[in-house]
């Protein structure tokens, strides 16, 4: 197969990188597992799952195949405009059937900014609805993505990806994440301080005037960010006393990556609307979703009201049939199960990783993981020049040299980050966290670190 890699404009990529041929392009054609293979028929563990996205590996090809042939050959195409099919209605069904208590209302779209946006439409439907028009703000957290296009991105929290778009079309306030690691303060005292500067900033916008708290159970940009104890109950009360909907983003979170269906679970969250992707079809189809708690949905039921929102594949059937799939093989094939049972040995393995100078911080939870990179000591970041040089300068070649997809980042500090496909074994994460022990160690030699501090 031959292909000039010059023509397609990647994402989030340098992509003059590999204009006309300046350096190689990874070129992944085929997967296995939870490993993917480019081009020249090398083999790589994919330790981020393809973007968070293939929870279930690459070995369902066929089964997903089967699950397409058969609802293309039924019904190739429609719409959740105004008409139905049962693919949609169905998952939609199981979908409240799975999800905690009460999220039993599901709107379809086709990824992770869609949910978004059409989470903040239904949030506003649901308070214009109570005679409350005026809240039109929302709160976000700082360094948080909740994707890019122009809606999503006025929530998202990293201001260089705003900067050159003008001015943000939903009036966002951005707040503290729960970086435990940066902060002084821990624990019940963390969670207090944050909660505090939270309703603080709600008084100064007028609590009146605000929409929606949107915030990830576990926050990926910056690595990992879990939440200190009672921080997500601490939501739960300041939305209530507020009147104001409580959105958790689950793009990543949700199904299975923190070992339950929703990562709100496992962190005692208990949002009205709940956004999903990803997951959802193991990325074996593009969809996303909002779940809204009956609460939120009932004005949309109301006589006479529509429902001012609509994507044409929203639903689309051959996504929402490898959707239900996807579900039947996660309790078929114990994904959660799996996710539970090994994240104990993952830990263990990822905080085998301290003893080289450069991990500064091991956090995470469930298959989701980030390695915080310093310069020997804690509280020494990596400057600009040190990022550029260690997360774009050599990370990319050394992990494809040892055969891993991670992510490296520094939307926060410097990190990098392993999300395995949830079918992932004890074999697969040692072979995941030992190639990032090389990657990791020739970063450190790189900024001048010494060998791994004695036990
Ligand atoms: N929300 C979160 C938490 C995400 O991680 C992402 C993408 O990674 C999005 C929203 C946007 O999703 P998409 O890229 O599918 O539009």
């Amino acid at each position: 197969m031959s292909f000039d890699q010059g023509c397609a404009l990647l994402h989030f990529s340098r992509n003059g990188a590999f204009h006309e041929g300046a350096s190689r392009l990874l070129v992944l054609e085929r997967g296995e597992g939870p490993y993917v293979f480019d081009t020249d028929g090398r083999r790589y563990v994919d330790g981020l799952s393809s973007l968070f996205c293939a929870q279930i590996g690459y070995s369902y090809g066929e089964e997903m195949a089967a699950v397409a042939g058969e609802q293309l050959s039924r019904l190739a195409f429609n719409t959740m405009w105004g008409t139905a099919h049962p693919a949609a209605l169905e998952l939609a069904q199981r979908l409240a059937e799975i999800m905690p208590a009460g999220l039993n209302r599901a709107f379809f779209t086709s990824g992770g900014s869609e949910s978004v946006e059409a989470a903040w439409k239904i949030v506003r439907h649901y308070h214009l609805a109570n005679g409350e028009g005026q809240r039109t703000k929302a709160i976000a957290r700082r360094i948080a993505y909740h994707g890019v296009t122009l809606g999503a991105l006025s929530l998202t929290g990293v201001p260089g990806y705003k900067e050159p778009f003008g001015p943000p079309a939903i009036e966002t306030i951005h707040v503290s994440n729960t970086n435990q690691f940066r902060s002084k303060l821990q624990g019940e005292q963390l969670t207090r301080a944050l909660l505090e500067e939270l309703e603080d900033a709600i008084d100064q916008a007028g609590p009146e005037t605000v929409a929606m708290i949107i915030a990830e159970p576990v926050q990926n940009a910056g690595g990992c960010l879990t939440p200190p104890p009672g921080y997500w109950e601490g939501l739960r009360s300041i939305a209530d006393r507020h009147g104001i909907v409580l959105v958790a983003d689950e793009v990543i979170c949700g199904f299975g990556r923190l070992g339950e269906w929703l990562g709100s679970t496992r962190v005692g969250a208990q949002p009205d609307v709940v956004t999903v992707a990803k997951g959802l079809t193991s990325a074996y189809a593009p969809m996303g979703a909002v779940l809204v708690s009956e609460r939120i949905a009932a004005p949309l039921y109301e006589e006479g009201r529509t429902l001012l929102h609509g994507i044409t594949f929203g639903g689309h059937p051959l996504c929402a049939a490898i959707a239900l799939r996807n579900l039947e093989i996660f309790e078929r094939d114990g994904v959660l199960e799996n996710v539970r049972a090994r994240e104990g040995h993952l830990r263990e393995l990822l905080e085998g990783l301290r003893d080289l100078p450069i991990v500064g911080d091991v956090r995470g939870a469930g298959f989701f993981w980030a390695v915080e990179l310093v310069k020997g000591e804690p509280e020494r970041r990596l400057d600009a020049d040190e990022r550029e040089r260690v997360l774009r300068g050599y990370m990319p070649g050394a992990l494809r040299e040892a055969r891993l997809i991670a992510r490296a980042d520094d939307r926060g500090d410097a990190v990098l980050q392993i999300a395995p496909p949830l079918i992932a074994d004890d074999a697969v994460l040692e072979e995941i966290v030992e190639a990032m022990r090389i990657v990791l160690a020739g970063a450190g030699r790189l900024l001048g670190l010494g060998s791994p501090v004695a036990a």
